[in-house]
């Protein structure tokens, strides 16, 4: 069990969140400017590291907000939690 701590709402259990995958993937400014491949890549791929990662999470049992955190996948040590928009 991880205990996260919602930049809102203070540390809560892991039960009241959402994992919403890698952070920090951008919407392509003009989707029809890119190729099949292009366009695939953006929607499919994504890391999937050994240690550290930045990822997005939701509150979605608390103030149902989003928010980044970075974690390492091999401790699952909490590294930071920032708020969309911040830095780490
Ligand atoms: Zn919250």
């Amino acid at each position: 069990m991880l205990l996260i701590n919602c930049p809102w709402c203070g540390e809560r259990d892991q039960s009241e969140f959402s994992y919403g995958g890698e952070a920090h993937i951008m919407r392509p400014i003009d989707p029809y400017a890119l190729s099949d491949e292009a366009w695939g890549e953006y929607l499919f791929q994504r890391k999937n590291p050994k240690g550290l990662h930045r990822e997005q999470w939701h509150h979605s049992h608390g103030c149902r907000r989003w928010f980044y955190m970075q974690r390492n996948t091999v401790t699952y040590e909490i590294n930071a939690i920032y708020k969309v928009g911040e830095q780490p």
